[in-house]
Parts: structure tokens; sequence; C-alpha cells
């Protein structure tokens, strides 16, 4: 059988820790087993019936060409509203690119600008694609821990002791995947006075999940807090995870013409443009009523205590409730060095993951995933019965650990 030669470039990428949990999940679903998904960064929502009518309508009108490589008219507008309307940011059309998902927007960006021996800062618990995608574009991931004792932020000091002269980016994503935090207006001017004083440093900002917050309606992004870092700054967001629209694929950043000259330049090489039809889809989205998302984090909210009361009901386990996103990162260090019922000790969070997809039909993802150990990752964008029978399940996991 021919072997492919493989491209370093892509050979030393591992496929993500959330990929394999996600095969062997489905192996033991079609095995007949009962598995709870708790891993997933799907919403539990549809997509609003205007968005799915809107698609519908598009189609039928024959919006079913390529569109302009950087996205159509029209959705650059509603996107350039909505940064205004969200940040009160206002971009010129040619400061926007529309892509394939916000991960294709990143991804542009870090491969338009990297050089090798290039730096990027990341901040765990972080997006794991981050790491992966500088890798990918040539650059070197320089990890700066934000441990739960900070809330899961980046301190300001520890921003300075991480910029060497080689510093390319900082990524901050507001709220944070995977733990849920918000930064505040005022920790982000903190960073903010910090990032002042290094004017090579660009900052891409991920604000995937700027509408799922549970105190206030958007959270607020690093060049609204400060307009001298505009320039350096790319904005980056989508409609995933506002508008629960995580399959259609589509993605925005807004930032200096000159960056978004060269993302496009990527973008008509390789996707050529994002869906035609997931793109009038946006358009509706962004310039249709916006009172749903409150609503739905409300009812996130309710979710997320309940879930958290479980969790923090299972010994050796402990989260906090969290001020966005639907995710809880919790802490596991209470069973690490515990035995399972098999006799086999819990070292790791892995492990940890591991017992409860094998022993308890419970997929989470473990917080090595992220670059923060001991905890795990679980969603609570799930129906009642689920996350109350993921509750039962978790509290009788961890009563077999001796
Ligand atoms: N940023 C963060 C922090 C994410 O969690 C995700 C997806 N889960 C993305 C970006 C990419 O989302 P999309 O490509 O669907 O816009």
């Amino acid at each position: 059988m021919a072997v492919p030669v493989l491209s370093p470039r892509v050979s030393g990428i591992q496929p993500s820790l959330a990929s394999i949990l996600r095969r062997r999940a489905r192996e033991l679903r079609a095995a007949g087993r009962d598995i709870i998904e708790l891993s997933s960064g799907n919403l539990d929502f549809p997509t609003p019936d205007h968005v799915i009518a809107a698609a519908h309508a598009a189609a039928l009108r024959g919006e079913t060409l390529y569109t302009d490589v950087d996205g159509t008219p029209e959705l650059k507008q509603s996107v350039r509203a909505t940064l205004l309307r969200d940040h009160r940011l206002t971009y010129a059309e040619g400061e926007i690119v529309i892509c394939n998902g916000s991960t294709q927007a990143l991804f542009n960006a870090l491969l338009a600008t990297l050089s090798p021996a290039e730096e990027v800062i990341i901040l765990a618990p972080y997006w794991a694609p981050y790491l992966e995608q500088v890798r990918l574009a040539g650059g070197t991931p320089v990890i700066v821990p934000c441990p739960q004792n900070n809330g899961y932020k980046l301190r300001p000091d520890d921003l300075v002791a991480a910029i060497t002269p080689r510093t390319r980016w900082l990524i901050i994503n507001n709220p944070v995947n995977p733990s849920g935090a918000v930064y505040s207006r005022k920790e982000l001017s903190a960073i903010a006075a910090v990032l002042l004083q290094h004017p090579e440093v660009w900052i891409l900002s991920d604000g995937l999940y700027e509408h799922i917050v549970f105190d206030g309606d958007c959270a607020p992004t690093l060049a609204e807090i400060e307009p001298r870092l505009k320039p350096r700054t790319l904005t980056v967001s989508g409609v995933a995870k506002t508008y629960a629209m995580m399959g259609w694929r589509v993605g925005y950043a807004a930032g200096p013409a000159a960056l978004i000259r060269e993302m496009i330049k990527i973008q008509s090489q390789t996707t050529s443009c994002a869906s035609s039809i997931s793109q009038a889809a946006a358009v509706a989205a962004l310039n249709g009523p916006q009172e749903l998302l409150r609503q739905r984090a409300d009812v996130l909210r309710a979710k997320r205590d309940h879930f958290a009361r479980f969790l923090n009901g299972c010994s050796g386990l402990s989260c906090e409730p969290p001020q966005g996103t639907f995710y809880l990162l919790v802490s596991c260090a209470g069973v690490i060095g515990k035995c399972l019922p098999n006799g086999k000790q819990v070292l790791t969070d892995r492990d940890f993951a591991g017992y409860l997809l094998d022993h308890a039909d419970l997929a989470v993802l473990p917080g090595a995933d992220f670059g923060l150990s001991p905890y795990f990752r679980v969603s609570f964008a799930n129906s009642q019965s689920n996350i109350e029978a993921a509750g039962q399940r978790l509290r009788h996991a961890c009563e077999a650990l001796r």
C-alpha cells in the first residue's frame, strides 16, 4: 500500500482530543450505549425560524452562486451595523471579511502574518485550535497560565512577562471557552494599558460567545475599550453561538484594511467564499429581532445553576458557575490519586474523562485539551433530563472511587 509522504508542518499536529473522544462516544452509541454528550460545542437551541426562512428564500431566488471572496455586500453591511450596535466600533467596507466560520478568520489572520520563530501569546485554559493554528502557520505558541484563583483571566503582570521582541499577537477570547470567564471593561483596560506600551504586539480578539453572558448584554472587546489599539486589533466573531448557527459556517473579522486584504488573498486561493445561502441567513440573523438572545441566555443561566449544583454535590469535584458561554469548567483535583473500581489509579484528568465515558456513559472533555489540568469541561446546553441524568451518573461515578 502506498504511504503518503507527510509534511512536517502537519505531521506534528495532534488530532484534537475532542475529536478522538467524539469518535469513541459515537462508537459506544452505535454499540447501543446511552452516552450523554456533554463535550459538544453545539447549542441545543434551533436556528431561529426567520433565519431558516431567509436561507430558503435566498436559495429559491437563485443566490446559489459564488459570492465575492470577502462576502456579500449585504452581509458585510450587516456586520458593520452589528459592530456599531454591539461595540460602538466603526469599520469601513474594506475592513471586513466574511469567512467560513470564525475558525477560518483566525487561521487566515495567523497565516497572513506569522514568520518562523514569531510568537503568539495564548492564554490557558484555551480553545485548542489556537495552538495548532499558530503551529500550522509556522509560529510558536507561548502559553500564559490563567489559573482558577485569578478567575481564569490574564493578569497584566503575566502579560508583561510573556512579551518578547518576537511576540506578534496576543489572542484574547471574551467570554472564554472553556472557563466561561468574562473580562469586564476594567479588566480589559488594564490589559490595554500593557499593550499600549508594546506597539509591536497585535491583538486577535475572539468574541464568538459575546452574547452568551449572564450579566449584561454583550461582552466587551479590546478595540472598543481602547481606541488606540484598534489599528492593530483584529476583532473576530460569528453567528455560530449567538444564533445557534454552528453548522452554517459563517464568521467574520474586522480590522485594518492592509491585513484584511491579505486574509482575502488566502481565502480566494483556498475556499473562494463562505456559502452564499448561509450568508443570506446570517444577514437575517444579524438584522432581525435580537430579543431571543436574552431569552436564551436566561434559559442557559437556569441550566448552568442546575448543573453546577449537581457537580458541586459530587465528592472530589467543584466548579464555580461561569459568567458566560455554556460550559462549566470543573476541577477534579479531588479525584486524582483515587482508585477506580478495577483498582487502576486516576492519575490525570484524561484518565477521569476516560473513566466517565467507559463506565458512566458520559462524554466530557479533559482539561488537558485546554492546557489546564486537572479539570474537565461540560456543556450545559443540554435538556433538563440529560442534565439531571448526567448529575446522577457523575455522583455515582465519584462515589465508586476509593
Ligand atoms: N473561538 C472559540 C473560542 C470557539 O469555541 C469556537 C468554536 N467552538 C470558535 C472560535 C470557532 O467557531 P466558528 O468557526 O463556528 O465560528
